[in-house]
């Protein structure tokens, strides 16, 4: 896989991708990360990305045209017909749609992602029309430019790529996991999972040594080696962060018997 990433900052990423997974994986060859400076494409002394806004005021907008060079530079396919499982351009915009766990699933199976990074008020609106297939957001406010947004991107993205991660099954059962709700039998043969959250719940909780730390004690369910017990808490404790912190997630999640129960109990009454 590979980014393309359209910058004016292109030093600010020497930091994100230099550590951890992200460097393994570009190191090993199995991402291809590449930052494109915008300057490169103008033609003036000043190196001018910029420009006043057409209404008025105030800040500037990124300029078309040295934006439309780098893309020419990076040999796209035009946009109307470009094949999106091969390669899609994202514009980062504080007006696009939510970064969420399934696109950075969608992401990761796109041979080539390139993304524009904005600055200022943004970028002249004709490269959203022209050249972009997407314009994503990374939250609801506002960053001060786009590299921050790209960096979030490829790091989520990059992680979801076979081989990225010691243990595949880590991506599989964190939270938001797509992972169906009916993949959690593994207890009656084997180690629960490290990771129960799935199913699009947040994640449970988790505890290392040592088992008390400053008088508070590990829960008792994870000290017996009891796999059913395990898994129930685990669930629990899952649909507890859930219900405590995004409640709107349940709303989209297929829901057990079981899990109808802890909800009931945790909210505090009979369902
Ligand atoms: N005038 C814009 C608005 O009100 O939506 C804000 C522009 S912001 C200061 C400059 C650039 O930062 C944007 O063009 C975009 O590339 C990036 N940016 C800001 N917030 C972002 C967000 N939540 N997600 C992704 N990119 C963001």
């Amino acid at each position: 896989m590979r980014f393309d990433i359209i910058t004016i900052f292109p030093d600010f990423f020497a930091g994100p991708f230099d550590f951890g997974i992200l460097k393994r994986a570009h190191t090993t060859g199995l991402v291809q990360i590449a930052t494109h400076d915008l300057r490169s494409f103008t033609h003036d002394r000043h190196r001018t990305v910029d420009d006043r806004p057409f209404g008025g005021g105030e800040g500037m907008v990124l300029k078309a045209q040295p934006i439309y060079e780098a893309m020419k530079s990076l040999n796209l396919s035009p946009k109307i017909g470009r094949d999106k499982k091969k390669e899609t351009v994202i514009l980062l915009s504080a007006q696009g749609q939510p970064f969420t766990q399934s696109l950075a699933q969608e992401l990761s199976v796109t041979e080539r992602v390139v993304i524009l990074c904005g600055r200022y008020e943004g970028v002249d609106e004709r490269v959203n029309e022209l050249f972009c297939d997407r314009e994503i957001s990374i939250g609801d406010y506002v960053l001060s430019g786009g590299e921050l947004a790209a960096a979030v991107i490829v790091d989520a993205v990059v992680r979801l790529l076979p081989g990225a991660l010691g243990n595949p099954d880590s991506s599989r059962f964190e939270s938001f996991g797509a992972e169906e709700v009916a993949d959690r039998s593994d207890s009656a043969d084997g180690p629960p999972r490290s990771t129960y959250g799935a199913g699009g719940l947040l994640d449970y909780p988790h505890y290392t040594r040592p088992a008390d730390f400053m008088g508070v004690s590990i829960p008792e369910a994870l000290s017996g080696g009891n796999h059913e017990a395990i898994r129930r808490w685990r669930r629990r404790m899952a649909l507890k962060k859930t219900l405590e912190n995004r409640p709107d997630l349940l709303e989209k999640i297929e829901i057990t018997e079981e899990d109808r129960e802890i909800l009931a109990e945790l909210r505090g009454y009979e369902e």
